[in-house]
């Protein structure tokens, strides 16, 4: 049985292709299975071999998941490994959470999906749109250029270009979803089952470490898909008795924009207000994170410490990974800053496993 559920206060509902919030709390929901396999019996590469774990729904793949975990040489004596999300179909780590969101979506019955991305997140649900023979329709700023843009364009989707601010684009979105009945918001921050899909990042690391999990991650969060899938994919787990514990989680946020991180800092339930800088980290550059008090919550239960780095500290480990034949986008190379200040700070000591997800190509900036 698959079922959504509020995060804060537990309220649950039948799973829908709609975004509504939880009615007393008024946030995202986040997806449930509750008939969960007794062993390990699973098949095939990918984040489909998890079906079992996943959304029972016809599956949409290009392939994605089963990306290399490859051990990275450090100077802190850390057993430290880094995960080649880059790999994934569309160069990011989105393509586990479009794959299962766009299946499920499609087996809703939904014609025309639509989001508010001019990133990472809007070349995943183009592409995967593309391949399960649904029309994207990406609401996106009119300044927004670029790589990705042109990445979207070229799997096909309808581009919106809409006048003002980040925030007018998900406005645009929101009103056309409402207004035009055929098309479905397929929200990659709100949909509970993009999150769901991002789960088998976690089912993967401790599989190929053979059922084991690593003391730590660290991870870039912007709307913070990435932090809430792996923690609820090692809590799914963790109930499962298939690994012993959930790791700790950290948090890195760009210093231009770290809602996340201030709040974890001063123990609030809310990612503090801030006005976003600027950053060559825009994939983390997320004011206002839709999942924020979801994040909070979860951060407290996985031990996360939060730091925050500069441009010129992600720009250095943008660098030092190119240098050790990896080549990742800004955002990607966030938490591969943050973890020398985690070592710095003594949060990761010697001797501790850590896995760092590398999230985004490099070609895809600029
Ligand atoms: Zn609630």
């Amino acid at each position: 049985m698959e079922r959504f559920v509020c995060p804060l206060c537990g309220w649950e509902t039948e799973p829908n292709p709609g975004l509504s919030p939880c009615p007393s709390c008024g946030v995202s929901l986040r997806w449930e299975r509750t008939d969960l396999p007794r062993g390990p019996a699973f098949s095939g590469r990918g984040v489909w071999r998890y079906r079992e774990l996943l959304p029972a729904v016809e599956p949409v793949s290009l392939g994605e998941g089963g990306t290399p975990l490859v051990p990275a040489p450090n100077p802190w004596g850390l057993d430290l490994w880094w995960k080649l999300e880059f790999l994934n179909p569309t160069g990011s780590f989105k393509d586990r959470g479009a794959a299962v969101m766009v299946a499920a979506l499609r087996a809703f019955g939904a014609k025309i999906l639509a989001d508010d991305s001019s990133g990472n997140a809007g070349a995943a649900l183009a592409a995967y749109a593309a391949r399960a023979g649904l029309r994207a329709k990406l609401f996106v700023p009119a300044y927004a250029s670029g790589a990705k843009l042109r990445q979207i364009e070229a799997y096909g989707a309808e581009l919106v270009r809409v006048l003002g601010t980040r925030s007018a684009a998900t406005h645009a979105v929101r009103n056309a979803c409402t207004a035009e009945p055929q098309l479905t918001y397929a929200s990659h921050n709100a949909s509970p089952y993009f999150v769901a899909g991002l789960q088998t990042l976690a089912f993967e690391i401790a599989e190929d470490l053979g059922w084991r999990v690593p003391d730590h991650l660290v991870v870039p969060v912007g709307g913070g898909g990435l932090f809430l899938g792996l923690a609820y994919g090692f809590m799914t787990l963790l109930r499962l008795g298939w690994v012993k514990k959930v790791p700790r989680i950290h948090v890195v946020q760009a210093e231009a924009c770290a809602p996340v991180v201030l709040a974890l800092r001063q123990g609030a339930v809310r990612p503090v207000s801030v006005e976003a800088g600027e950053t060559v980290a825009e994939g983390v550059r997320i004011p206002a994170p839709e999942r924020g008090q979801e994040i909070l919550r979860v951060a407290h239960e996985v031990g996360s410490v939060g730091v925050t780095v500069s441009d010129a500290e992600i720009l250095g480990a943008q660098q030092d990974l190119a240098r050790a034949g990896l080549y990742v986008e800004p955002t990607a190379a966030v938490a591969p800053a943050g973890l020398a200040k985690l070592v710095q700070a003594g949060v990761i000591p010697s001797g501790e496993s850590v896995v760092l997800p590398l999230t985004g190509f490099g070609l895809k900036a600029g």
